[in-house]
Formats: C-alpha cells, structure tokens, sequence
C-alpha cells in the first residue's frame, strides 16, 4: 500500500525533560539525513511527534530507512483523505482489505483538532466501526479494551489521516545527543558492533584505523572501510581516520621485551587515539574489548593500557560473550564483512605469548626505552580522513584479490 505520511513516536527522548528541544532537533536533521534520497519528502519535527510527508515517495522504501534512525519508538505510515465520511471509510476498508487476513479484535480510535468538521470523535468511531462491521463480517469483532488492531482517525485542519500498524523503530537515543567519541575500529567482528552500541546511545562517532603497511593489506585497510559504511547506515556518514602504524609497531618490536609487546602497542595506540580526540573534540575514546576475550582484554592488562590517559575508555560490549556479539553483528550486516581473512596490524605483531597480567610500572618503563612523543607526532602527521557515506564500498575495487583468496 502506498502511504501519504509517517507518524513518528519519539522514544526514551520524551523522558529528558530541557533536553527535549535539541533532542527533536537532532532527529528531526537525522531523519532527514537518512531520507536525503527523497528530495520530495518533508520533515516536521514536532514536541509531541514527527511527521514525514512522503509527497509521493515509495513509503516502503523511506520506512526500510526510517527503521534504522536512533531514537523513535515506532511509526505508523498513514493514508491521508478527503476531509469527507464516506472517503474515510473508502480508505479504512482499503486498509483493512490489506492488512487483515484472518479474524481479529479491533477499535477505532480519532483525534480530533479540526472542531469544525461535521462528525465529532464520538460519532466517527461509532458509525465508521459500524461500517466496518458490516463489510468485514467474518473477520472483525470489536474490543474496545485490548484490540488486536486500532484504526486511528485524525481529523486535521489539512485532512483526515488513517493508521493502523505500529512498525517497531531503532530505539536508543539520536546520534549525536551525547556528543562525539573516538571509535577505534579494527577489522574485527567486535569493534563494529561496539560502534553501533555507541551510536545507539547517541554518540557520534569518528573512526580510528591503525594500519601498518606493508604488513597489513590495502585490503585490510579497505574492510575496514567498508565496514564504516554499513554501519553509516545509522548516522548518515561517519569520518574514518586511518592512522599510520607501521614505524611505531617496528620499533616497539625491536626495543620492547617480548612479554610486553602487546601492552606498549595498546598503549600507543590509545595515546594516539586521545591526541585525536583532543583535537577534535572528542569525549572519550570507544573500543571493542570485551573481557576476558583475549590476552590483551583481561582487566590487569586494561589498567597497564589505560594509565596513559585520564579520558573515559568506553566498552559497550564488555560483558557480552562471543555469540552474543556476532548475533549483533549478523543484525546489523556487519559480519560477512569482519570475517573475511585480511590481517589487521595487531595480529601481525602479535608475540605467540603475550603477558594476561602485565604490571602497570613494568609497562611504563618498557615503554621509555622508544621516543613516544616523536613516533606519535610522525604517525599524526601522516594521517588520512575520509568522510563515508552509507553503503559506500571499498572492496569491490579488488574484486581479483579477492578471487585469489578464494
Ligand atoms: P575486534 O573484533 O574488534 O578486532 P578483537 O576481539 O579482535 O576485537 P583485539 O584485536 O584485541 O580484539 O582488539 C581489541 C580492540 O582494540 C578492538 O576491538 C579495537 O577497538 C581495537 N583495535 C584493535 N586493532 C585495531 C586497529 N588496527 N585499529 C583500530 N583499533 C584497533
Ligand atoms: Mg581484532
């Protein structure tokens, strides 16, 4: 069915009290960042809700985008009439043709703020219900309590509008609403989703890619950013900085004691992360550990990493077990990506047995022996953005690379 308009319910927003305005505003820009390939449709963000005009546009189509925006509860694609009884009821059996197909309880629920149109809420539940009724006999009983469905009527000063379903949205907050956060996103299957996790609970976020030529691939380099296309979908475009790494994991592994390799590249990476973060007004900085996972993700070796800064080191998926973040990331189509076979610079260096229990003063003084300041301030002399938009691919340009792995 072809609808007229989408009826947005914000969702935990309404509970923010003097944050509301910008929290409107905020989505109100986002839903049109999502539906900016509808240059026909118009958005309204109003206190109590949002309304998307579709002008025209497939409202399939604008609903599968809607569905990924932050923020809405949920939203009920509408057909707008004739401000006259008998086009109503045209539309509400067109509605009910097509959406019921077995017996079901139902209501009919209107609103009114046209107080000039010629039936009051009374009379239009009463006598469209009635109709209905006698259309639909085998297959509608009314239930005024709990109804499997409910027709709403909203007689507007510019139409009559006719909703039934109720489509589930994304939840969470709107992107941005908690200012910016560095995520350092690997070609994993875990940072990706600890991305969206973050997005979620409105952070905007900026990659960061450490990436170590020539032992890691430009194919690496460009998983990674595919990745942040996919998960662009729930923000509209997200910056990816890619962070040369190779000068620094060289002379870590000549000058660091085998034992400490892991931490001391942790650590420089997460220097580098915050000195982005400083410059770009970033907030805290996000990644992908979740504990206990691995060697470098038990909570001794996150304090040796972490004592090289004071800002927040944020894990959204720190208690989740392995299964439950690849359901996620199965979700959010992010996992046929994460799990082709490209190495990230990590695994490359990675020493066959790095310490579960570094000690945090053992880790400073390791990581004396290399010139930090210098490493660092080459590497951010050298690093790349590029702002992604959603869907955007990378890898397809290696289309013979990939044949080669198969
Ligand atoms: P992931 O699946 O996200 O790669 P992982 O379980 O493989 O995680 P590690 O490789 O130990 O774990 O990495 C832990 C976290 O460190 C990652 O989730 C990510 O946030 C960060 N990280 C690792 N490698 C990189 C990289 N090359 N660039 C940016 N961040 C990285
Ligand atoms: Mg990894």
């Amino acid at each position: 069915m072809q609808y007229d308009e989408i009826m947005v319910r914000y969702g935990e927003l309404s509970t923010k009290g003097h944050n509301r305005k910008n929290f409107i505003d905020r989505l109100g820009s986002n839903v049109r960042d999502a539906l900016h390939k509808f240059p026909e449709v118009k958005v309204h963000a109003n206190p109590d809700r949002l309304h998307v005009s579709l002008n025209g546009a497939n409202s399939d189509e604008v609903m599968r985008h809607l569905k990924l925006v932050f923020g809405i509860q949920n939203f009920s694609p509408s057909l707008k009439v004739d401000k006259n009884y008998d086009a109503v009821c045209k539309a509400a059996k067109e509605m009910i043709e097509e959406q019921v197909k077995h017996p079901i309880t139902f209501k009919i629920e209107t609103r009114r703020s046209d107080h000039h149109f010629e039936m009051d809420t009374f009379q239009m539940n009463r006598e469209l219900g009635g109709y209905l009724l006698q259309q639909f006999p085998d297959l509608l009983t009314v239930d005024v309590h709990h109804p499997d469905l409910t027709l709403r009527v909203e007689i507007r000063l510019n139409g009559i509008f006719l909703t039934s379903e109720k489509v589930p949205g994304a939840g969470g907050l709107p992107v941005g609403t908690a200012g910016k956060g560095m995520m350092m996103l690997s070609g994993g299957i875990d940072s990706p989703v600890a991305a969206y996790l973050a997005m979620k609970r409105g952070v905007s976020v900026e990659m960061v890619h450490f990436f170590s030529p020539p032992y890691t691939s430009e194919q690496a380099l460009a998983k990674a950013k595919e990745l942040t296309g996919k998960l662009a979908h729930y923000c509209g475009s997200i910056n990816f900085i890619q962070v040369p790494f190779t000068e620094i994991q060289e002379t870590i592994k000549e000058k660091v004691p085998e034992g400490y390799l892991m931490t001391v590249q942790r650590r420089l990476m997460l220097r580098l992360a915050v000195a982005l973060a400083e410059k770009r007004h970033g907030l805290a900085i996000f990644n992908g550990e979740s504990l206990g996972q691995v060697a470098s993700q038990t909570m001794q070796s996150m304090r040796a990493i972490e004592d090289v800064t004071n800002m927040p080191v944020l894990r959204p998926v720190l208690s989740y077990d392995k299964n439950e973040i690849i359901k996620i990331a199965k979700q959010i189509g992010t996992y046929d990506l994460s799990i082709l076979p490209y190495e990230d610079c990590c695994t490359v260096f990675t020493p066959p047995s790095p310490k579960t229990m570094p000690r945090v003063d053992r880790a400073r003084k390791y990581e004396q022996l290399i010139d930090v300041d210098g490493l660092m301030q080459k590497s951010l002399a050298n690093i790349k953005i590029t702002r992604i938009h959603a869907g955007e691919e990378f890898l397809n340009q290696n289309q013979d690379v990939f044949a080669d792995l198969l």
